[in-house]
């Protein structure tokens, strides 16, 4: 398999934890970010603020630490969709 670019806005980046949830917007090069759902293994994250409240009901999200980007990257990389 190799990587699909086209693919539908949203599904791939935001199950990696690299777009948000909510408004897809990318999350690669924003500093914030709140876990709003998934696994450890497999975040969902969001921008603070309205997004995380439309996802959880709190603007700060879920009481979890967001992988590191760094490792949200590489996981999305090593993934063969
Ligand atoms: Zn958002």
């Amino acid at each position: 398999m190799t990587h699909d670019t086209t693919a539908t806005p949203g599904t791939g980046d935001q199950r990696a934890g690299l777009a948000c949830a909510a408004c897809g917007a990318d999350l690669r090069a924003a500093q914030d970010a709140v876990v709003t759902g998934g696994t450890p293994a497999a975040q969902l994250l969001a921008c603070p603020g309205p997004c995380a409240e439309l996802l959880t009901g709190d603007p700060q999200g879920l009481p979890q630490a967001p992988t590191p980007l760094a490792i949200r990257i590489g996981r999305h990389e090593g993934w063969s969709w």
